[in-house]
């Protein structure tokens, strides 16, 4: 299937945000997670540059994304979040700005007086080589309250034996109330499934 897809903006604040209205998926993990390779496997080009040098304040990378027959859409590449220990409320401080500041009447608060908001979905990206790490787990608590629709994928899973991974399923399982696609960016496992997620998504 064909796809188009082409960097928009380093949105330093809300008003650099595009608002032509189109769907939005936002993409939030912790630093080294996999999202810029994600986001190149998806689209298959190298649009989001992988290992991009950290601490450059920013609000989101915008990417708008067209696959096929579907209506065109926005990829929204949100800053990383801390390593494993410390950081506390730094992923809700990145959050906050965007689905409460930026996009404040997304998803169930959408009202007929902002009929130009996008709606706005949110793909929790965990690596799938550290299930069930608390500042993950604080993400998703916080994405699957703040926003209506949210789910939660797994990167880097060519990286996992057999065994592990079905650890990794069991430990996901307990942590979060709701079921974690396992993808590689590297040999495009799950990338089919997760487009088919991202279909339903951005459908309104
Ligand atoms: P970001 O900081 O979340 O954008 O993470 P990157 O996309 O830059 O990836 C961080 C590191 O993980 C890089 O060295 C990537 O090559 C590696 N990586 C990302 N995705 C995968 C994957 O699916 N499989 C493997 N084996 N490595 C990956």
């Amino acid at each position: 299937m064909r796809i188009e897809a082409a960097f928009v903006i380093s949105a330093a604040s809300a008003k650099d945000l595009p608002r032509d209205g189109l769907a939005e998926i936002a993409l939030v993990g912790r630093s080294n997670v996999g999202k810029s390779s994600l986001i190149n496997a998806l689209v298959r080009q190298r649009i989001a540059r992988t290992s991009a040098a950290p601490g450059k304040t920013r609000l989101a990378n915008v990417y708008r994304v067209r696959r096929g027959t579907s209506p065109a859409f926005h990829l929204v590449d949100l800053p990383g979040y801390g390593y494993a220990r410390g950081d506390r409320g730094e992923l809700e401080a990145i959050a906050r700005a965007y689905f409460e500041v930026a996009r404040p009447f997304q998803g169930r608060d959408r009202g007929a007086e902002s009929p130009a908001l996008p709606s706005v979905a949110a793909l929790l990206l965990v690596d799938a080589r550290h299930p069930g790490l608390p500042n993950d787990i604080e993400a998703w608590r916080w994405l699957h309250a703040a926003v209506d629709r949210a789910a939660i994928v797994a990167t880097k899973i060519d990286k996992l034996s057999r065994a592990e991974r079905q650890r990794a399923t069991k430990t996901n399982d307990a942590v979060f109330d709701a079921p974690v696609l396992p993808v590689s960016a590297v040999t495009g496992e799950g990338l089919d499934e997760l487009w088919k997620l991202i279909d339903q998504m951005t459908r309104r």
